[in-house]
């Protein structure tokens, strides 16, 4: 590999990167020496398990079963050679003693080890029982964005063609269901309009509410590689100090919370100096008028008022954006995971329609998705009101579709509940039971006492995983599922990339691959499922799915393919909207979106406490804290607190708080850092010791989309007498 020119000071981040460039073998991995013999040795390429970067490697294993050493040619997938700590270090979990090896069943003197036989029986008289006695929809499934396209797809045919029902969703409904919202309103898909590797001919990124080089550390690269080497330019919108803003030429220091009025004082400026492209907007765009008349009132100096953020840093970065002339808005949860995200995605939309920077290679709008697949879970149907392909379940032709594929006689014709309105249900008596794949909902959801308390009042849980998570134990059953490196399938990346996943080593003990248990369930309930191969399953998905059509198995041993793709000669879609939107009407849809006044603000809990991930691990930490490497970089949750906050409350770095909300109170360790601004706290929820979203509200949520508030939660913080 050549060795990268560094123009920047790099700081170490542990990402091991160093172990793939070392010109002259100085150091390599421990665990090589442990590899075994050469002619022993599996080398498999597959995708990286963690982020929506989806990222390709090589994984070798030995003959006991046991992965020890990844590497990434620089010409392989969308990474190029790179990884990140993650994916380059986050596999031992594969083969911890915690994974989960054979079915269990709750008694009361806990679990005891069964059949498969026996669980899908038990399984089988239960659903049926309940469904007799309540009626389908009094049963609930969630899907996982973990899982591949093949098993998200079983997962929704089980819930609507075996039990009846359209309650499935996943856990994107509490991070991105607001784009999926937003940007479907603005540009008619829910998805990343351009390419990761456009990111190169971009000149000016925008990015707000997502610390990149954390969550998405291979897209994060790019960013900096592109700032630092080519001269592009950076404008940060964040609350935090994270790493991107030392390569900004300017960050924008927002209250959290204020993220419309900073995008609507952008847009005005943008319109008042005559920036915005008039060509574009005349012919592409729709609602103009109207969304000129909401952002008159955003001048620079009430946005200043609103957001804390210097109305000439407003001016300065508005004609920046408006005088780029390939502009990229990229965004994670600190826009959507609000009470208003699909208004913030529909802001951020707004922003690219005014400059005209989306429809043309280097620019669009980029929500970057957080797990492996997430974006799959959603395209294959596991949501509530569409089947794969964002086909409504309303749709009688479209349910006609489906009812032919799958040969029932009929399929359920009302939308879902979502998973951010299941415990309301549970406790109206609406669901009495639920089956829960590769979701750790127990960690996940918004106002957690009252979602663990909504599990434990089922009547019966079937949860499907890898370990026995902190959802699991709240199961009636628990089926034990093999991870990603155990066997075949495809993800779809956050840039639409629907890419093979590879079977590396056999799965652990009597766990069965998702697809393989959801096909014995289908066939049990009598619907039919004859796949021998997750091939076949996507066989029967490109059937059904427009956007997945033209792609195959065959085709994808040659690389990922972008959807759209409509038939087996289309080269896929690179970007999105090139001649029309998606929309009805071809025109990309200008949005009147305003800021709530006295958002977050609180007297009897001052500070705000705002929510997010870190390199190091993932999600509710059930894989990342189960690998050695990753777990001592960071073996211990914390809340990171101002120093000059800590100071007022007479705290100091390492002492345990109190956080208390509404809604709960955890305790936690703190880490001084000013990366936050004074009255502000931040946490992860990777640590289930620190249960952050016992504090956020399950209550008041955003309208479209029903995703909670996790990034403005106001608290008070109360220090523990040691
Ligand atoms: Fe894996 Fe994401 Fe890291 Fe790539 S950036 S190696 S996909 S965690």
């Amino acid at each position: 590999k050549q060795m990268p020119t560094i123009f920047y000071k790099p700081e170490c981040i542990s990402c091991g990167e160093c172990l793939s460039v070392c010109p002259v073998n100085a150091i390599e991995e421990k665990k090589i020496r442990e590899r075994g013999k050469k002619w022993e040795i599996k080398e498999v390429e597959t995708i990286c398990p963690y982020c929506g970067v989806g990222c390709s490697a090589i994984y070798k294993a030995n003959n006991k079963g046991e992965i020890f050493a990844v590497e990434s040619p620089s010409d392989l997938g969308v990474n190029k050679g790179d990884l990140c700590v993650k994916g380059r270090f986050g596999f031992d979990f594969v083969r911890h003693p915690d994974r989960l090896k054979t079915p269990l069943l709750r008694t009361k003197d806990g679990f005891k080890p069964i059949s498969w036989s026996e669980a899908y029986d038990i399984i089988h008289a239960k659903f049926l029982e309940i469904r007799e006695k309540y009626g389908p929809d009094a049963i609930m499934g969630l899907s996982s964005a973990r899982c591949t396209n093949e098993e998200n797809y079983l997962f929704q045919k089980f819930m609507r063609a075996a039990i009846g029902t359209n309650n499935v969703d996943h856990c994107a409904r509490l991070c991105h269901s607001s784009t999926v919202t937003g940007l479907k309103a603005a540009f008619g898909a829910g998805a990343m309009t351009n390419s990761i590797e456009e990111l190169d001919e971009t000149d000016l990124y925008f990015v707000t509410g997502s610390n990149t080089t954390e969550t998405h550390p291979i897209i994060g690269r790019r960013i900096k590689r592109n700032v630092d080497r080519r001269g592009a330019q950076l404008i940060v919108a964040d609350p935090r100090k994270i790493e991107l803003v030392k390569f900004a030429k300017i960050w924008l220091q927002h209250r959290p919370g204020t993220d419309i009025a900073l995008l609507n004082g952008l847009a005005h400026v943008i319109y008042k100096e005559g920036l915005w492209d008039k060509d574009f907007v005349n012919e592409r765009t729709a609602g103009f008028d109207e969304f000129v008349r909401a952002i008159e009132d955003y001048t620079p100096e009430k946005v200043e008022l609103i957001t804390g953020v210097k109305a000439e840093q407003i001016i300065e970065a508005a004609r920046l954006i408006g005088r780029a002339r390939k502009a990229t808005f990229i965004y994670a949860m600190g826009i959507t995971q609000h009470r208003y995200g699909t208004d913030a995605v529909k802001a951020v939309a707004n922003l690219a329609l005014l400059t005209g920077n989306v429809g043309r290679r280097g620019t669009g709008v980029d929500p970057l998705r957080g797990q492996n697949n997430v974006q799959g879970a959603c395209d294959l149907g596991a949501l509530p009101n569409v089947f794969p392909g964002y086909q409504p379940v309303t749709d009688p032709s479209i349910r006609m579709k489906f009812e032919q594929e799958w040969n029932v006689p009929s399929l359920p014709d009302k939308p879902g509940i979502a998973v951010s309105e299941m415990a309301e249900a549970v406790f109206d008596g609406k669901i009495k039971a639920a089956y829960i794949m590769g979701e750790n909902a127990a960690l996940t959801d918004a106002e957690l006492r009252k979602f663990r308390q909504a599990l434990e009042k089922l009547e019966f849980l079937v949860v499907q995983d890898i370990f026995l998570s902190e959802t699991a134990q709240y199961a009636d059953i628990v089926l034990p599922a093999a991870c990603s490196f155990e066997k075949d399938g495809t993800f779809t990346n956050t840039e639409r990339r629907v890419q093979r996943v590879r079977k590396v080593v056999d799965p652990i003990g009597f766990a069965r691959p998702d697809w393989v248990i959801l096909r014995d369930l289908l066939q049990k309930f009598g619907i039919q499922a004859n796949y021998k191969h997750p091939a076949d399953v996507f066989e029967e998905i490109r059937r059904v799915t427009p956007q997945y059509r033209g792609i195959t198995y065959d085709r994808l041993e040659k690389g990922g393919i972008q959807w759209p793709c409509y038939h087996e000669e289309h080269p896929g879609t690179p970007f999105l909207y090139a001649d029309k939107f998606n929309t009805p009407d071809g025109k990309g849809h200008f949005h009147a979106v305003h800021q709530i006044e006295g958002y977050g603000r609180d007297s009897e809990y001052p500070f705000i406490l705002t929510t997010g991930r870190m390199r190091y691990h993932y999600h509710t930490g059930t894989m990342s804290r189960r690998t050695y490497a990753l777990n001592q970089i960071v073996p211990e949750g914390y809340v990171e607190i101002n120093p000059s906050d800590a100071a007022s409350l007479k705290i100091k770095d390492g002492d345990m708080v109190k956080l208390i909300s509404r809604k709960g109170e955890i305790t936690a360790k703190v880490k001084l850092n000013d990366r936050v601004p004074e009255g502000v706290v931040f946490s992860t929820f990777h640590f289930a010791e620190i249960p952050v979203n016992m504090l956020a509200d399950g209550e008041n949520l955003d309208p479209e989309s029903k995703i909670p508030e996790f990034k403005v939660i106001p608290i008070r913080i109360e220090p523990i007498a040691s």
